[in-house]
């Protein structure tokens, strides 16, 4: 019997190095009797059977279900899938009869011992239509519904005409003739190089002129940039002379409540004194009319 629990035998460490195992231990495999017949490739296993047979020995019929200890071994492969064969001895007498896995047809076959009882669906038998048939052409047509999806793909035609018409009418117009067109873009490209260069000389020269960044963008010289620069300069000046008008009269107003004598201005004595020099009321600091 192989070693099922964790007990183990006071004389175990004894005998055996501590890596190893209870199974070897006790010189068993760890499936115990079911690897028996290992050495031929052989694993005992509990088969089911999965359909109905007659055995071959006996011609006694077993019911599909009834589970037999079978020798399981490989026998083959379907590309990667293995084959296997399950060897069972027959419990009415002492035949013994062999199944082997389909992995093609995803079934099992008796290969011999036993003969299986055919109960597979046959549609055909039965006045249905085999499922698996992709023959298209066997299948009786509805002409119904024949009818309604031919209806459908007309329809889907001739939206697909009209469609395909009008692209080609557009690539036509388009292909027609590729070197005038040609010619006609690149003498377009041409012009407008033309003018990009004249106006990049021209900024070039204003900026190095006023010793202006390389990076910085100059304004378009048109009618519009010149509006609107004129519209900033008129508001500008605006604003300057009234801020300087109202700093005048605020002064003026300081002076009247005699914080800042009017004598104290050197400029209004000097004009004053010029005044009563020339005896002329205009233009005092001008040239003497003749
Ligand atoms: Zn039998």
């Amino acid at each position: 019997m192989q070693g099922f629990n964790k007990y183990y035998p006071p004389d175990f460490f004894d005998n055996v190095d501590k890596t190893s195992s209870l199974n070897a231990y006790k010189g068993k495999h760890a499936l115990g009797d079911r690897a028996r017949k290992l050495d031929q490739g052989i694993l005992i296993t509990r088969f089911e059977l999965p359909f109905n047979i007659w055995c071959g020995t006996c011609n006694n019929h077993i019911g599909m279900g009834v589970r037999y200890n079978a020798e399981k071994k490989k026998v083959g492969a379907y590309y990667s899938t293995p084959i296997f064969s399950f060897r069972c001895k027959c419990h009415l007498c002492d035949g013994w009869f062999e199944i082997q896995t389909d992995p093609k047809n995803t079934r099992y076959v008796v290969v011999s011992g036993a003969r299986q009882k055919d109960e597979d669906w046959n549609p055909e038998e039965n006045g249905g239509f085999a499922v698996h048939d992709t023959d298209a052409h066997a299948v009786p047509v509805d002409p119904l519904a024949s009818l309604e999806k031919t209806t459908d793909a007309q329809k889907g035609l001739v939206k697909a005409q009209d469609r395909l018409e009008s692209l080609q009418e557009v690539s036509g117009h388009y292909n027609a003739d590729p070197f005038a067109l040609s010619s006609k873009v690149r003498k377009r490209f041409r012009e407008e190089k033309k003018v990009e260069k004249a106006k990049k000389q021209a900024d070039d020269k204003i900026k190095s002129r006023y010793a202006l960044p390389e990076t910085l963008n100059l304004l378009e010289d048109d009618g519009e940039a010149a509006e609107s620069a004129k519209r900033e300069w008129d508001r500008a000046r605006t604003e300057e002379s009234n801020k300087r008008r109202k700093l005048a009269v605020e002064i003026a107003s300081s002076g009247r409540v005699g914080k800042r004598p009017t004598s104290a201005n050197p400029l209004a004595s000097l004009r004053a004194r010029v005044l009563e020099n020339t005896g002329r009321q205009s233009n005092p600091f001008g040239r003497p009319k003749p």
